[in-house]
């Protein structure tokens, strides 16, 4: 059986109570539920009843997400009761983009916040993912659709990618101005714009093949972090 897929957070590219194809340009209604919603248990009953057979037969079932996206035509929105919206909004469908991505493109905050996100522990790099996600939003990349307290108080930032319609969730580590330029640092290595790893403090570090001889003179200048607070 095929593993129920419970990634829901992609712009949808029909009309989820319709099912009708969106029209490019066409107005698409959007918003953010609890999984816990109603509307969601109907919306997906098929795909729920799939995964409590799989359940049922010992199969392993991938756990649901916090929060779901759903997308609609103007028609179906207005017949549609108040589902417990987090968040709602509207705008012209935009088609994904059907180009592959280049496995050796170079990474960009975009890229390397999206890898983080989908790493093996995002909790851990909480802090730069947070500061990765305000980069994008000032660039207008990303927009804030929704903040949110989760159960345990993190509080939690629903951005949408403009372009692909894709929502991100980004819990806030509540940064102290002190701990922004270190967050930076952190960025900048990952994004290979840094050595790995800084020199042993007491004076007794190794001598290695650490930093490449320079050849230009100056290092490249930091993305543009700077424009943060
Ligand atoms: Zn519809």
């Amino acid at each position: 059986m095929a593993r129920i897929d419970w990634n829901l957070r992609s712009r949808a590219r029909a009309c989820m109570k319709c099912a009708r194809p969106f029209a490019e340009k066409e107005t698409v209604r959007s918003g953010v539920v609890p999984f816990e919603s109603p509307l969601v248990a109907e919306l997906f009953a098929e795909k729920l009843a799939e995964e409590a057979a799989a359940a049922a037969a010992g199969q392993p079932v991938k756990a649901h997400p916090e929060y779901v996206r759903l997308d609609f035509c103007e028609d179906c929105r207005k017949a549609l009761p108040d589902p417990g919206w987090i968040s709602v909004w509207k705008g012209p469908y935009v088609p994904p983009e059907t180009a592959p991505e280049d496995p050796l493109r170079k990474a960009t905050p975009e890229t390397l916040l999206r890898s983080l996100l989908e790493g093996d522990d995002p909790a851990a790099h909480a802090a730069p993912i947070y500061l990765l996600a305000v980069m994008l939003e000032r660039k207008r990349i990303l927009v804030e659709r929704a903040l949110r307290n989760a159960p345990d108080g993190t509080l939690v930032h629903i951005y949408e990618h403009r372009r692909s319609g894709d929502i991100l969730l980004i819990a806030d580590p509540r940064l102290s101005d002190a701990e922004i330029p270190g967050v930076q640092e952190e960025i900048e290595r990952l994004l290979g714009l840094r050595p790995a790893a800084a020199p042993a403090a007491d004076g007794a570090a190794i001598p290695g093949p650490a930093a490449p001889p320079d050849a230009d003179g100056a290092p490249p200048p930091p993305p543009s972090p700077s424009a943060l607070p």
